[in-house]
């Protein structure tokens, strides 16, 4: 209005968000809660359905689904307490401890029910961003570019958006991997059924973690006889074990892991015969009822800064965790919560983003070396007398219960 004195409205702010899985849609509900314009752009020219397994959740998680705005409608299957098993199946242990175990494909369809359609864009890859004092220019495969205030990298532990900021960055291979699967309630004999469906179940032998517990079914089916049980097989294999088990089926060497349609027969199969070695009936039982058992190896990495001017890390590109703690993607609702709560208190977007990164990456960090502590159990690298004496107190059953996946491990770092 000529003449008045009152300051013009704000410009509404935009980001650019990359990666359509739980960072980027957690970032998305949060940004607009504060008024921001955000857009999710994902690589992938299909949904991203039926990817992952179980979910362990912790009450960082529930807080940020509830406060996005996704919600725990249906998240999963509870469980009242965890039991140490023997290679005889008999019960070494148990521990109180109520926990709801919920599945990848839940969560990502919980959270992409946040988003408009309009603000999610399938078939768009990163390929790289510039600077300038307006803020981010960023260029799509194809040619696309778009402009926007901030660009947030939520594009998982190999990101591009990382991979361009800080390329020395490079995620860690931990010495071991896991087999992985989750065989159909239905399938599962009655005495695997009722002596460990119901709980969050430990088998530990030597330099093997085997973590077993109930999740939704396929269209998160939730009904007893429709669910399936999450088994994750811990193992030992040095780099080049890793290397040669990343050649495929076809015979074609696979970076990082093999896709599961073409993880090799003989591996396979030498599961199977390990299995029936050591494993007790019910986790035999598990094993030879999982439809495609895959293999994920296990990395981490952290960074020493998640702000690159105006481009914000979150989630596993910020800093990826082994998954012992099963804390990833409360990780990634607790990056973006920060995030949103910092640009909505700090008018000046450098500002906020600096304070984000104060605030969020000694969390990653921490997150991070607590994770390794963990992994020490599996005798791997164990370099100094910390490890040595962590890996100690982890060869017990008890421990094992103690520390594995529990909730509120953050607060003795506080
Ligand atoms: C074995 C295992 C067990 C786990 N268990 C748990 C658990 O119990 N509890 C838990 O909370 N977490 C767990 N996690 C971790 C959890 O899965 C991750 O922390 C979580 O998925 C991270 O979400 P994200 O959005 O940051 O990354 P991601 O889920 O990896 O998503 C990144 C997205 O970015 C997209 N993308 C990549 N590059 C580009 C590009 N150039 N352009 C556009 N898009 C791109 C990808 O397609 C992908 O959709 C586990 C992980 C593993 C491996």
């Amino acid at each position: 209005m000529p003449g008045s004195t009152s300051a013009p409205p704000r410009r509404k702010r935009r980001a650019i968000i990359i990666g359509g899985s739980m960072s980027g849609l957690f970032s998305a509900a949060f940004l607009r809660q504060i008024g921001w314009d955000a857009d999710v752009y994902e690589r992938s020219s299909v949904e991203l359905v039926g990817r992952g397994a179980g979910i362990t959740t912790h009450p960082e998680l529930i807080e940020a689904l509830e406060a996005s705005g996704a919600g725990t409608a249906d998240l999963g299957v509870e469980v009242p307490k965890r039991i140490a098993i023997d290679r005889n199946g008999n019960i070494t242990g148990e521990r109180p401890l109520r926990q709801i175990l919920t599945s990848w494909d839940r969560l990502q369809r919980l959270l992409r029910a946040t988003i408009d359609e309009t603000h999610y864009h399938l078939g768009h890859a990163f390929e790289r961003v510039d600077q300038d004092e307006r803020g981010v220019r960023v260029t799509f495969a194809g040619g696309k570019v778009e402009h926007a205030d901030l660009l947030i990298g939520g594009d998982g532990i190999r990101s591009s958006v990382r991979g361009q900021m800080a390329p020395e960055l490079q995620p860690i291979y931990a010495g071991y991997y896991i087999w992985r699967g989750a065989p159909n309630e239905a399938d599962l004999s009655p005495k695997t059924l009722k002596e460990i469906f119901p709980y969050f179940v430990f088998y530990l032998p030597p330099r093997q973690e085997v973590i077993t517990y109930p999740i939704s079914g396929f269209n998160n089916e939730l009904t007893p006889g429709k669910r399936r049980y999450n088994f994750i097989w811990y193992r030992v294999a040095d780099a080049q074990q890793m290397k040669e088990m990343n050649v495929d089926e076809r015979g074609v060497q696979h970076e990082f892991s093999v896709p599961p349609p073409l993880i090799r027969r003989d591996l396979i199969a030498q599961m199977y015969a390990d299995a029936r070695d050591i494993m007790p009936e019910v986790m035999l039982d598990c094993v030879m009822t999982m439809k495609q058992p895959f293999i994920t190896p296990i990395y981490d990495f952290t960074a020493d800064r998640i702000v690159f001017g105006r481009v914000a890390m979150v989630g596993d590109a910020a800093a990826n965790a082994r998954p012992h703690m099963g804390f990833g993607v409360a990780k990634a609702g607790g990056d973006a919560m920060a995030l949103a709560r910092h640009l909505r208190d700090n008018e000046d977007i450098d500002t906020a983003l600096k304070a984000y990164n104060a605030e969020r990456q000694p969390i990653g960090n921490t997150i991070v070396m607590h994770s390794r502590k963990l992994g020490t159990h599996m005798g791997v690298n164990l370099k100094t007398e910390e490890d040595r004496r962590m890996h100690a107190l982890l060869q017990s059953d008890e421990a094992m219960m103690d520390w594995i996946a529990v909730p509120n491990f953050l607060d003795a770092y506080k």
